[in-house]
């Protein structure tokens, strides 16, 4: 049963002050608290959680893909899952009940302790030498075995990139998602780099993929979302595509043309991550004329501080002060549920959250909102209650973010 509370943000968005008549039903009563639906993250890489900042700033993107690489190389499986549940245990005490998040190795999917969470496993696939295929028959076996493990949980693929997967590759993707029923994710024109690898067949990407033997045919002017363009277009899965700061006009209208025919895409926004990185800055107004869905995703910790929902809202609304707080904390809920297709199911979730709120008016329960940090007060999970306390002592994420 859902509890009562002094504010409840409701799964339509709709803020109210709950009357008393519910207490006398015999619900259980939170308080003084905002009850709202529990946040899902649209782009996150758990298995990097342990990277929280140990990658240098770098002089270019390139450099910083590197130095991650060197950084997980002495990995093992087991090593990705500690990360992975250590990640699983800070997004949930922050209140993300949902998330799209990659995952490196299957081997490194937790069999045990993981908390409960809805989570979209997707398998990142990095395929970019002449002879690459898609492994169709490992990614069944992949989809089977994630759904296996544990009821909220859901397997699929993501196509790392443009850069570092084979167009036949990204196409498999999205067809094998649309069979599997099952959202796809691949990070497109995410920065300067990867803009001045495919327009100006020039840069420290280029010559990094060059280095490790990618063709570079396709590096011929078009930009890094053209590149892939044929494959999303015809996509008839949730297609996720991650960070797109870097769009030309084009770009932007033929998503737009797209989202209107009814492909289902949305863009997810890292904020902090973008910020981080150095990236070009977000393309808010240009994609939300168009109609492109947009979500907000945390990334992971070698580009960000911890796997909050809310520091990333607040980053957005710093970011961009004219939009109003329920725009924003629907991308972080009822529009990233939709990025993910998963619209529908979202409004029968009985996924809540609660954080302190004593305001007296609607425009006071959104500045708590955005300004809330640290763990959560409460949480439910597919109409379970969270064991909170043993799971902030486990999560290391129980000190708040400094203030910015
Ligand atoms: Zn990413």
């Amino acid at each position: 049963m859902i509890p009562r509370a002094r504010w409840i943000l409701d799964r339509e968005l709709r803020l109210r002050q709950e009357g008393r008549a519910a207490s006398r039903r015999g619900k259980r009563d939170l308080g003084e608290v905002l009850l709202m639906p529990g946040l899902v993250n649209t782009h996150c890489h758990l298995d990097y959680t342990t990277l929280r900042g140990r990658i240098p700033r770098a002089p270019n993107f390139a450099r910083w893909i590197e130095a991650l690489g060197r950084a997980k190389a002495p990995w093992r499986a087991a090593d990705y899952r500690e990360a992975i549940l250590e990640g699983l245990r800070e997004a949930l005490a922050f209140g993300t009940t949902a998330m799209l998040n990659w995952i490196c190795l299957p081997e490194a999917l937790p069999a045990a302790g993981a908390p409960p969470m809805r989570v979209w496993w997707l398998w990142e696939q990095i395929a970019y030498r002449p002879d690459a295929k898609a492994d169709r028959e490992s990614w069944d076996a992949w989809r089977r075995e994630v759904r296996a493990r544990r009821a909220l949980w859901r397997g699929g693929v993501a196509p790392h990139a443009p850069y570092t997967c084979a167009r036949e590759v990204v196409r498999a993707a999205a067809r094998w998602s649309a069979r599997a029923r099952t959202p796809w994710s691949l990070h497109v024109a995410e920065s300067s780099d990867e803009w001045r690898m495919f327009r100006e067949a020039r840069g420290a990407l280029y010559d990094f993929m060059r280095r490790v033997g990618r063709p570079l045919s396709d590096c011929d002017g078009r930009t890094p979302l053209a590149a892939v363009w044929d494959e999303i277009a015809v996509s008839r899965a949730p297609a996720v595509l991650t960070h797109a700061n870097c769009l030309d006009r084009a770009d932007v209208k033929r998503l737009g043309a797209a989202a209107r025919r009814g492909v289902s895409l949305a863009v997810a926004h890292c904020p902090r991550s973008t910020r981080t990185l150095g990236h070009p800055a977000f393309p808010l107004r240009a994609l939300r004329q168009a109609g492109v869905p947009v979500a907000l995703g945390t990334d992971s910790l070698a580009s960000n501080d911890d796997l909050s929902m809310f520091a990333e809202m607040r980053a957005f609304a710093d970011a961009h002060p004219a939009r109003h707080p329920r725009e924003i904390v629907a991308m972080a809920t009822l529009d990233a549920a939709k990025a993910l297709g998963a619209g529908a199911a979202w409004k029968r979730w009985k996924d809540w959250i609660a954080i302190p709120c004593s305001a007296t008016r609607p425009s006071g329960v959104w500045d708590v909102l955005l300004a809330h940090q640290g763990p959560v007060a409460w949480a439910m999970v597919d109409g379970r209650e969270v064991d909170l306390e043993t799971l902030k002592r486990r999560a290391p994420c129980a000190a708040p973010e400094p203030a910015a």
